[in-house]
């Protein structure tokens, strides 16, 4: 039997969304036209935020197990003096620290939890044309043997990257601009000036270079390059690493490198209804802010909870199209954090080689520690979203989390279902048994003791809808039936009832 969702690309996103949509119930085709699996550093960096969610599904441990922690990011101005830094202590996460890895390990983690889940990735297999014929979607898929086939899937999930065969069909552009200057990215070992629990840029008289600790003694780099270099050797590598830290620190070993410009480019519209655009093939940003991958992953699970609802009858059609409004929230929250950290590492790099003062602004420490949550990726706010609602009451202070932001315990219910959080008593039991019942199967209800109503925004009680991606719904800070109806009228606006009345 064809399947309804043909996934196109299985880098990082698409292989998350595979594995996401099947822990939701739904079976997806996963094509992917590289026959082997590819072993370059690349995107290194899984940031705290991406961290809770793969703990959400079980998936911390193989990244711990396979990542080096960094606790803290410092710019460094001539002969190592501190300039700026950035530490995760203290961050309301459960990891107070970025993982480092290398690309290909992400990969084989996830490669393998979708295969543990009874998914797999067809390899060699190449989607070469998509059209849409009399409203159906028509893809030709080149095999490795040279055969073509064709397919009619009701969704298509675009996770190709940059070159997306998917974008390029609905006549999306990748709008924005490229950043100024040419840049390196080198895996090396070497004995490196910075602790290994940290990521360090360092900026001097002939250039900069940002050093991330990388399992078995080795370190992701990036370097400027001049503009004009097109191609590089591992011997300009290596001294140019020397040029830039002194001669104790030559790199012994140089694996994948590869030279390259980096970009701030977003597409206007993230589907057209049986379309869907994820990670690279809908964004880029800089990665100096370490965040596309993140981003692509964050995607990734958050279409699928909402596909997956549709598609399984619990949710109305119109879920579909939450995921452009609130995605392309974050994804331009994303380029507008990475934008900062760009220019603050180009403006302080730049000031060094020309011998000029590094502007106070970029060495600010309070606008560092404001900085931290959002390069985390934890501050994430889909106020606005018709899927958030707030019935504050009148008079009632504005307190936070509020309706669109995370709620900080969110992992403790886990699942794929909303949770609704009750807390305080219920005058009319009664009402909350027949909301119950109304929503089994969608919504569970949960009235923890432990579980503090003002870690969810609700000091003197109240409740609370948690998504299933962690994010608060709605509020209310009454218990009482009046307030059950509005719940139950803002999850009727998008959530299909199981025996309706
Ligand atoms: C130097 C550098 C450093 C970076 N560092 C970081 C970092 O530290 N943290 C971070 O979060 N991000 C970082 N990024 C960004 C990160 O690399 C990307 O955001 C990420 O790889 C995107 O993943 P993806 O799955 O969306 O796309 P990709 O990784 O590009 O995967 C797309 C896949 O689709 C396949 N494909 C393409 N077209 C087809 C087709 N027609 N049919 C079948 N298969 C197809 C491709 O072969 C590929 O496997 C960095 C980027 C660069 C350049």
């Amino acid at each position: 039997m064809q399947k309804e969702v043909l996934i196109i690309g299985a880098g990082p996103s698409g292989l998350f969304a595979a594995a996401e949509l099947i822990r939701h119930g739904v079976d997806a085709r996963l094509v992917e036209r590289e026959v082997h699996s590819h072993h370059q550093a690349r995107a290194t960096t899984i940031q705290a935020g991406t961290l809770e969610i793969l703990d959400s599904v079980g998936l911390l441990p193989p990244f711990i197990e396979s990542a080096e922690q960094v606790r803290c990011t410092r710019i460094y101005g001539p002969d190592m003096s501190e300039l700026r830094s950035t530490t995760f202590d203290g961050l309301d996460c459960c990891c107070e620290f970025q993982s480092v890895l290398p690309q290909y390990e992400t990969e084989r983690i996830l490669e393998q939890h979708l295969v543990s889940l009874g998914g797999n990735v067809e390899r060699g297999v190449t989607a070469t044309k998509i059209e849409v014929d009399a409203d159906d979607l028509l893809v030709e898929l080149s095999h490795p043997n040279r055969s073509t086939e064709q397919v009619r899937p009701d969704i298509i999930i675009g996770a190709g990257g940059a070159h997306s065969v998917t974008r390029a069909s609905m006549n999306e552009l990748l709008e924005g601009a490229t950043y100024e200057g040419h840049f390196l990215v080198a895996d090396i070992a070497m004995q490196a000036p910075l602790p290994r629990d940290e990521s360090g840029v360092v900026c001097g008289p002939n250039g900069l270079i940002l050093l991330s600790p990388l399992p078995g003694g080795r370190w992701i780099s990036f370097q400027d390059l001049e503009e004009t270099q097109q191609t590089v050797s591992v011997d300009e590598i290596i001294n140019g690493v020397e040029a830039r830290l002194g001669a104790r620190c030559r790199p012994t070993d140089v694996a994948w490198f590869s030279p390259f410009r980096m970009q701030r480019r977003i597409v206007s519209r993230l589907d057209d209804g049986k379309r869907f655009l994820i990670g690279d093939a809908a964004h880029l940003s800089s990665p100096f802010g370490g965040e596309g991958l993140n981003a692509g992953l964050q995607d990734a699970y958050d279409l699928a909870w909402k596909l997956a609802f549709v598609l399984r009858g619990h949710a109305r059609r119109s879920l579909l199209d939450d995921y452009a409004i609130e995605r392309t929230i974050a994804d331009r929250h994303v380029l507008e954090v990475s934008d900062q950290v760009h220019r603050g590492i180009v403006d302080i790099a730049q000031a060094v080689r020309q011998r000029q003062e590094v502007p106070a602004a970029v060495t600010d420490p309070l606008a560092a520690a404001l900085q931290r949550n959002a390069r985390a990726m934890i501050d994430v706010d889909y106020a606005g979203s018709p899927l958030i609602a707030d019935d504050h009451g009148p008079g009632a202070v504005r307190t936070e989390p509020h309706p669109g932001q995370r709620y900080p315990d969110w992992r403790r219910f886990g699942g794929t279902s909303h949770h609704l959080l009750v807390f305080g008593a219920i005058a009319e039991l009664e009402s909350l048994r027949r909301f119950e019942r109304r929503w089994s199967n969608r919504v569970d209800i949960a009235r923890d003791p432990d579980v503090s109503p003002a870690r969810a925004g609700i000091p003197t009680g109240g409740m609370v809808l948690i998504r299933p991606d962690g994010h608060i719904g709605f509020r209310s800070r009454a218990v009482d039936s009046a307030a059950l109806a509005a719940v139950d009228r803002h999850l009727s606006s998008y959530l299909i009832r199981r025996d309706p009345d």
